[in-house]
């Protein structure tokens, strides 16, 4: 019998597998395409929970609508007339600040206004227009405190905490925020880039709009898993590139063959299948284990109208923060009921998942009931446990990303995308799975982007 050789193999099947497979078969229905899944399920992170009429997420909580490709995917798959919408400028978010919920300015001209800043602090912002960018990379803290102050550090905090669970004092400035270094490089203040680039865009519409689904952000995976050869329960553990050109794929039960594989896995599974093609600066990359305590109560429960809060370190509390699920999404809680879920853990305080999970439950209740007059009991409780965590873009990041580009170079028909590489979100999945599309179509490395400056929502 013949041997199948696929044009394409891509391993994992989580948002970045599936995305990457959508808009190949979008260019070029021909190609056949295979993926590799080591789990039972397609959709990697992206897993919803329901029980008792609750519906909770185990991973996101939803994907804005700023991102072309992930439009793209809902308007093709017709998502788009599925999708719950929530106008980020309709939500506030608060932030715990001295022990109680103050709402976080959404445009930069209320930071003027806000009491989460000192007067002082807010004079200090300003020192952005005549602070000269340093060159090397720094942590998030670092760059933060040298061109805004220390007053601000608390603001960003949470914004770290709000997308990576992360650590500031950590992550790195040139892998999380490329396209903001590269504005204050070019036009030697934040303020001042930002300026220009509304300037040449010449728009400056409403704020995005979060996107989730009735059914939960699972939905999605269920759409785009549909009708897509995928072989499940095939733990990829070896892949070679042969003398004739193409890639030996192995997983314990079978040998794939393919012209071109797709590494579409978060960065370290990914690392320990490259590092026999070649030796990583590291052999792996530090992950933020959060939990998510889904909490039920009777509407009696005075939940504030918004998105969630977020906690920075120095309040000390047990939980991250916490999203007001139902206030967003109609139909997270049954008749009556509101759904708040929050978050424990994260790249400070792994120690906290090792609590029983009354404990978790407890002392998270203990906290938002300091924040948020709950009157009763919850009716539902469950602490949901993401199998992964959050790849840290820690200050090693662009090192590595420099060793994927010469690798890539090197290993022609290899292209690695997923989560941790470019980012962390959706939206730079689906970004990162059209540009390998393209460039496997192309039979080349495809058109780097220049970095985006993306918005911080959190
Ligand atoms: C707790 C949490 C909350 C998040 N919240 C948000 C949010 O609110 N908004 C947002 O935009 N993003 C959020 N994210 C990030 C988002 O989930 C990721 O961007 C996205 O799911 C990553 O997709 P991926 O396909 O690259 O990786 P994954 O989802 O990890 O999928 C990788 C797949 O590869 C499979 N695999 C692994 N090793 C192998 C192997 N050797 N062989 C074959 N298959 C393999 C895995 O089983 C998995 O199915 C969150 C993530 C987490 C963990």
């Amino acid at each position: 019998m013949m041997k199948t050789i696929y044009d394409v193999i891509i391993i994992g099947s989580g948002i970045s597998g599936l995305a990457t497979v959508h808009f190949l078969r979008k260019i070029r229905p021909d190609l056949r395409v295979l993926l590799l899944e080591k789990s039972e399920r397609a959709g990697g992170a992206v897993q919803s929970f329901f029980e008792d009429g609750f519906l909770a997420e185990c991973g996101p909580h939803g994907f804005l609508d700023n991102v072309e490709e992930s439009r793209e995917i809902l308007c093709d798959t017709g998502l788009d007339k599925e999708a719950q919408t929530v106008p980020l400028g309709d939500f506030r978010r608060f932030v715990c600040h001295r022990g109680k919920l103050v709402a976080l300015p959404q445009k930069p001209r209320s930071m003027l206004t806000t009491s989460l800043l000192s007067v002082k602090a807010k004079l200090r912002l300003l020192g952005d227009l005549w602070i000269k960018p340093r060159q090397e990379d720094q942590t998030i803290a670092e760059w933060a405190e040298y061109r805004f102050g220390k007053g601000v550090l608390p603001l960003v905090d949470v914004a770290v905490i709000g997308t990576f669970s992360g650590d500031y004092q950590r992550l790195s400035i040139d892998a999380v925020m490329p396209g903001v270094r590269r504005l204050e490089k070019e036009y030697g203040s934040i303020f001042r880039g930002l300026k220009a680039k509304k300037k040449k865009s010449k728009k400056s519409g409403p704020l995005p709009t979060m996107k989730n689904f009735p059914q939960g952000l699972e939905r999605l995976v269920e759409v785009l898993a549909r009708n897509r050869e995928i072989v499940f329960d095939s733990s990829v553990r070896r892949l070679n590139r042969q003398d004739n050109g193409y890639y030996h794929i192995d997983t314990a039960k079978k040998r794939f063959s393919a012209h071109n594989v797709v590494m579409a896995l978060p960065v370290n599974p990914a690392l320990s299948l490259l590092s026999k093609l070649s030796t990583p600066p590291v052999a792996a990359i530090p992950v933020s284990r959060i939990f998510n305590v889904a909490l039920g109560f009777t509407d009696r429960a005075q939940i504030p109208y918004g998105f969630g809060y977020l906690a920075p370190e120095t309040e000390n509390r047990f939980a991250l923060g916490a999203l007001f699920s139902s206030q967003m999404f109609p139909g997270r809680a049954p008749t009556g009921h509101v759904l708040l879920e929050a978050l424990v853990g994260g790249r400070r305080h792994p120690e906290k998942l090792k609590l029983a999970d009354e404990e978790i439950i407890k002392r998270v209740l203990d906290d938002i009931k300091q924040l948020i007059n709950l009157p009763e009991p919850p009716v539902f409780a469950r602490v949901l446990k993401p199998a992964g965590g959050i790849p840290q873009l820690e200050l090693d990041h662009p090192r590595l990303l420099e060793w994927r580009r010469t690798l890539e170079d090197k290993e022609k028909g290899l292209y690695i995308c997923g989560f941790g590489w470019d980012g962390i979100g959706i939206n730079d999945m689906t970004k990162s799975a059209r540009r390998v599309a393209e460039a496997i179509v192309a039979g080349g490395r495809g058109k780097a982007e220049k970095d985006a400056v993306k918005g911080v929502y959190f």
